[in-house]
């Protein structure tokens, strides 16, 4: 009998119809939230963007804090709900990317306007849409029954764009700030068909520099070849040291600590739609990498770690010099399990001893984050999408991409959850970003049934 809920029993109405009744108020809102810019990498709409996120926090009925690192400040809004409920933390962010090119735009895009269903603006999708989602329905908590069903803290993130530098250090500094029993964080797209989902992890990411020098300028390369040490020679041949004919990677420990998909995670992935031959065909391509034949599409994704090459920099393919330096940009996608640190020392010893000629330097690394795909929380968050949705959602064991998840799964150790609330065409990052209307609403009252099961 979850319709118990005493809370549930105060509402005038059913999230979906609560939702419905006050449509148009909920659009314009967030079309003024997003017409506040907050571009976290120029700084444009700062230090307004973060008192427009605390209002927002205010107007759903949370106590707000802002908390500030080195960087952009984070916003922080909390409200307790009734004695042994839960306490989720929401996580989003209010900060926006860059707009690019404004001439690519087909309207201003911090002038939103609603277009063919959708509601066209930089920040709609990415992030703004998706924590008013969230803030939206805590306001028609507060609104219609004056208390929460459960304990809620809500995160906004204003760095998020650019890798989120300050939350693991704001979080260790103030942890009764972030105590919580799990994570949701909305934020990318529902699944490309469509169809909403719950996620569940996301790979990490190492990134390394290569360098090789040779003589202090860039030479003829017909006066000094032979005299004067190659760089390019010197770092292709690192490279290539790092994987053998068939791209098998041959540093030793490569994929040490890596915590295989489990039987559940496997299952769970089966059972997402996928049309492979239109995946590649996308991309131009016909078949997916031999080297890693036998290794389904997502296992490829999700359990493997990856050796990239980003990019080479070195001398000019139109004269003929030899050069004086050669660069290579080097991304490691890693597993659950596998620690940064650690495979950056076994690349790292690996490049001593066969490429000794050659620096290596780390440029970051971020841990992956994997919650157990049957942990307890999962089925209260697919039923909060099927009780709006009459479907139930895909579950996602992990993403290929990176996220700050191991912040909440590492540091917290609380599960978190991925609620993605915005159509997968929402071109985020791109010209003419948008959030599809029906999406939103559907996710307002997501947002409101999910707090609902919790509190159950
Ligand atoms: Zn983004």
């Amino acid at each position: 009998m979850t319709d118990a809920s005493p809370i549930r029993a105060q509402l005038p109405g059913t999230p979906r119809s609560l939702v419905d009744a006050c449509q148009d108020e909920l659009i314009a809102g967030l079309m003024d939230y997003v017409s506040q810019p907050a571009v976290s990498a120029t700084g444009e709409g700062f230090p307004a963007a973060t008192d427009r996120a605390l209002e927002e926090v205010k107007r759903a009925g949370l106590t707000p804090t802002v908390l500030v690192g080195d960087g952009r400040p984070l916003v922080v809004g909390h409200r307790a709900g009734p004695a042994g409920a839960p306490h989720v933390l929401i996580y989003g962010h209010y900060d926006v990317q860059p707009t690019g090119p404004r001439e690519l735009w087909d309207s201003d895009p911090f002038a939103p306007v609603v277009r063919d269903g959708r509601i066209w603006g930089r920040g709609t999708g990415d992030n703004k849409g998706q924590h008013y989602a969230h803030l939206q329905a805590l306001r028609l908590f507060d609104e219609h029954a004056g208390a929460l069903p459960c304990s809620v803290t809500v995160v906004l993130d204003g760095e998020e764009e650019i890798g989120s530098p300050s939350l693991a250090g704001i979080l260790r500094a103030h942890p009764e700030r972030f105590d919580c029993d799990l994570v949701v964080w909305s934020d990318r797209s529902v699944h490309e068909s469509g169809e909403w989902c719950v996620s569940h992890g996301v790979r990490g990411m190492l990134r390394l520099g290569l360098r090789a020098t040779g003589a202090g300028r860039p030479l003829h390369s017909g006066n000094f070849g032979n005299v004067a040490p190659n760089p390019a020679w010197q770092l292709v041949q690192a490279l290539a040291c790092l994987k053998d004919a068939g791209g098998r990677v041959l540093v030793e420990g490569f994929e040490d600590g890596r915590e295989p998909l489990s039987d559940t995670d496997r299952a769970a992935f089966t059972a997402l739609p996928l049309d492979l031959p239109q995946v590649l065909g996308d991309i131009g391509l016909t078949e997916m990498d031999p080297a890693f034949n036998g290794l389904s599409f997502y296992e490829r994704l999700a359990d493997r770690p990856t050796l990239t090459i980003n990019g080479i920099t070195t001398g000019d393919v139109d004269r003929t010099i030899i050069p004086d330096t050669a660069e290579a940009g080097i991304d490691i996608r890693l597993t659950a399990g596998q620690d940064p640190q650690t495979v950056f020392e076994r690349v790292a010893a690996h490049l001593r001893t066969h490429a000794p000629e050659v620096t290596v330097t780390k440029k970051g690394g971020v841990p992956a984050s994997r919650t157990p795909i049957d942990n307890p929380y999962t089925p209260r968050v697919a039923r909060a999408i099927s009780r709006v949705s009459g479907r139930d959602p895909l579950l996602i064991p992990a993403y290929g991409g990176t996220l700050p998840d191991w912040i909440f799964t590492g540091i917290l150790g609380v599960p978190s959850i991925g609620l993605p609330l915005a159509n997968a065409d929402q071109a985020n990052h791109a010209p003419n970003e948008n959030l599809r209307v029906d999406y939103f609403l559907d996710a307002t009252a997501i947002c409101m049934e999910l707090l609902l099961e919790l509190g159950d």
